[in-house]
């Protein structure tokens, strides 16, 4: 194939060759509307990048395989807004005000449940719904296809990636951005050795209405961020935006969610990571879908383990329930040819210390400032572009590691 050419034959992909003749194989390296960028995946990082990348001016287009009905995993998941954050959506006027929830204060509670420390300062929280719509909302509309799974993607070309969507249509681009999550099909198929591995923990995950709590317990956890450390396990409890999906669920009033991190033998994932059908999940079991009999025994076992208030918490959330494996995985390079791995399709942290949003919005950043460093020449922005994120995820890795070792007992790995 010549890099001349305006036509890009595409032999690997499929039966018969495909001719993508739109694209010109060569773009003027130093124009950024002659280049054109392809996402796989629009959550939270592909959103991420496509804004961060479109304000560089080039043309770029994002395939999510889920349809117009919203998020499916995500009706738990609040993210706390930090400085970074709040900076990115101001300066590309993402409007989420009205859309966070800010806590009053810090705790962390004792065995017996009483509070044994304090602390006044507030944090913001978004849920991840919030936080999809207003992305959206200012990602160009066109460029965003929705229920376009992407199957396949070939990456042997010198001056284009191309990438299979689940309706057999070939696309080509000269930057693929893999941010098709955890459970990453790009990197399966392009780096098939480098899979997450399983920590050693369970985060089980719930979301009560806070007015199902009885008053005690309210007054204890309402508007707070709390902490309780056991041995060998650890609790998180914050309050989600009313706006969520999972909040709905939980029932009226404010909802709390937490986040329960137990132990537990990788031989038991199987039994445990089950929906109501009993279809086992290899990562995560969305919160809402959980098996009732699941459910049933985490609560039993919080009864056990956590202190009074905690083990009401969890006892009210049976039916708004999840599980996720607590996994770890730092790529050995974030870039293979013209495809870059994102937020957690290049990195899976355990969830300690910093936010996952904040290194998907690393990740956005790095990449679009690399990209106009190198003048739109793509191979030079990824090698550089690798080379900057890899040390940076092994070291947000190990110190992730580290803390969820030190806060579960667990040896280091
Ligand atoms: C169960 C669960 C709970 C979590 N809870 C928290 C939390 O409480 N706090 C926190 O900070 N982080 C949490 N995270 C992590 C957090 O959601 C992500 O790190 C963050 O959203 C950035 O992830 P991402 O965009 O890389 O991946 P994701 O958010 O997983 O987005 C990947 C997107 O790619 C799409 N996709 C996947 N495969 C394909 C394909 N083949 N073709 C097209 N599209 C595809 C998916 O539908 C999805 O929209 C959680 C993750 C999971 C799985």
């Amino acid at each position: 194939m010549s890099s001349d050419s305006s036509e890009v034959t595409v032999s690997t992909l499929g039966e018969a060759p495909a001719s993508i003749s739109k694209l010109s194989a060569s773009p003027d390296p130093s124009e950024a509307p002659s280049t054109t960028v392809l996402v796989a995946g629009g959550g939270i990082c592909g959103l991420l990048c496509g804004l961060a990348l479109s304000a560089l001016g080039v043309d770029c287009h994002i395939y999510e395989q889920r349809g117009t009905s919203g998020p499916s995993h995500s009706g738990e998941i609040a993210y706390l807004i930090t400085e970074e954050l709040d900076k990115f959506l101001a300066a590309h006027k993402v409007a989420v005000d009205r859309k966070r929830v800010r806590t009053a204060g810090r705790q962390v509670l004792a065995d017996d449940g009483d509070v044994q420390l304090q602390d006044s300062r507030s944090q913001d929280y978004i849920s991840y719904e919030a936080l999809h719509s207003a992305l959206l909302e200012c990602f160009p509309k066109d460029n965003y296809h929705a229920a376009s799974k992407v199957t396949l993607v070939d990456a042997s070309h010198p001056d284009v990636v191309v990438l299979q969507l689940d309706s057999g249509e070939r696309i080509a681009g000269h930057l693929l951005v893999a941010a098709d999550g955890v459970t990453s099909s790009v990197r399966q198929q392009l780096l098939p050795n480098c899979q997450p591995a399983y920590a050693g923990y369970l985060a089980w995950r719930g979301v009560a209405a806070l007015d199902s709590l009885s008053a005690e317990v309210q007054h204890h956890l309402a508007d707070k961020g709390t902490l309780y450390k056991g041995a060998n396990l650890h609790m998180l409890v914050h309050p989600l935006p009313c706006s969520s999906s999972s909040s709905a669920a939980a029932g009226e009033g404010q909802p709390l969610a937490w986040t329960w991190f137990n132990n537990q033998a990788a031989e038991e994932l199987p039994g445990l990571l089950l929906d109501a059908g009993l279809r086992v999940y290899p990562h995560a079991v969305p919160v809402g879908r959980l098996s009732p009999a699941v459910a049933d025994a985490v609560a039993a076992a919080a009864a056990e383990a956590l202190p009074q208030p905690l083990a009401e918490l969890v006892a009210s959330s049976t039916r708004c329930m999840g599980v996720a494996a607590v996994s770890d995985m730092a790529l050995p390079c974030h870039a293979l040819g013209r495809v870059a791995f994102a937020g957690e399709a290049g990195c899976v942290a355990r969830p300690h210390g910093s936010s996952s949003v904040d290194k998907a919005l690393q990740d956005a950043v790095s990449l679009a400032d690399t990209l106009k460093a190198a003048k739109f020449s793509v191979d030079r922005a990824l090698h550089a572009w690798s080379l900057l994120r890899v040390p940076q995820s092994v070291a947000l890795c190990r110190a992730a590691a580290a803390a969820g070792n030190r806060l579960q007992g667990t040896e280091e790995c």
